[in-house]
């Protein structure tokens, strides 16, 4: 029995067929019964055929557009079969699946990796994963109530506390975003190390940052001591008033400008008879 050729699937919706896998001619010419099972079907939306590709010898798909509202892209797949040495064709399956232009959604990540920050929200509950690199095992209580009091005030009695790699990766992120880098800190008159609304934090990443207090400003953010901005509280402002920045607009000056009147028209370009005071006269 001989053999057609058949486009791949990957090359839909192109040409009928071409060199690809090889179709034995009784399951390449099943088109008419994989368009009757997908009539069968019932769902509707089954447009030109696109071509046919073999499975194996004794089986094959052939491809439909799917003209179905939301599917853009997509293909109806029928797999058709047929015995060695037999020409009689039966239909094995029928699925609707992507094609190279489908629009379809991206893979599936656990939960846990999709979580972005800013997603938390009231009520949520978000454990650390299992092994979480920024955690290392913190003060284990040592059962003397003297010292387990003391170890609270003084930072400890944690079952966990940050490790190096997460206080690197906290610090990383506050620098980034309020570090001397920033445009912010550039144009600012002096720094935070220096500024009376900042509020050091302890611990090993007290040297390098602390909170903003100045609710005009980073106010409740972390920021690096070389930080700074414009309400740093030794901030004084220039001599006279408006902005640095630009030049005072002079409000006193006259401006000329030329004004252009408009035509009259017609009997309105009579002014209105007055009397001796200037005011309309009085008609009867
Ligand atoms: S007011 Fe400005 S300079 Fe002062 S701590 Fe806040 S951000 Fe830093």
């Amino acid at each position: 029995m001989g053999t057609v050729s058949a486009v791949s699937s990957a090359d839909a919706p192109s040409a009928e067929s071409s060199a690809a896998a090889a179709v034995r001619p009784v399951l390449a010419d099943a088109v008419d019964v994989a368009r009757a099972a997908l009539d069968e079907l019932g769902e509707g939306g089954i447009g030109a055929h696109l071509g046919v590709t073999g499975d194996d010898d004794c089986a094959a798909t052939h491809r439909f557009v799917a003209e179905l509202p939301g599917y853009r892209g997509w293909q109806w797949a029928v797999v058709v079969a047929a015995a060695p040495e037999s020409d009689h064709v039966t239909v094995s399956e029928l699925v609707l699946l992507p094609g190279p232009d489908a629009l379809i959604a991206p893979d599936w990540l656990p939960w846990n990796e999709r979580i972005r920050p800013g997603d938390l929200g009231p009520g949520d509950l978000l454990a650390p994963v299992s092994g979480d690199p920024r955690l290392v095992p913190g003060y284990v209580e040592s059962g003397d109530p003297e010292v387990d009091d003391t170890a609270l005030e003084i930072g400890l009695g944690r079952r966990q506390v940050m490790s190096l790699e997460g206080r690197l990766d906290a610090a990383q992120r506050w620098f980034d975003e309020y570090g001397p880098d920033s445009e912010m800190a550039k144009a600012a008159p002096s720094t935070c190390l220096l500024c009376g609304f900042y509020l050091p934090l302890s611990g090993s990443l007290h040297a390098a940052f602390g909170v903003c207090g100045n609710e005009f400003a980073a106010d409740g953010h972390v920021v690096h001591a070389q930080y700074g901005c414009g309400a740093h509280s030794d901030t004084t402002l220039p001599t006279g008033a408006g902005s640095p920045r630009f030049d005072a607009y002079d409000d006193a000056a006259v401006e000329i400008v030329t004004v252009t009147r408009p035509e009259p028209a017609g009997d309105e370009t009579a002014a209105p008879a007055t009397d001796e005071t200037g005011r309309p006269e009085q008609t009867d």
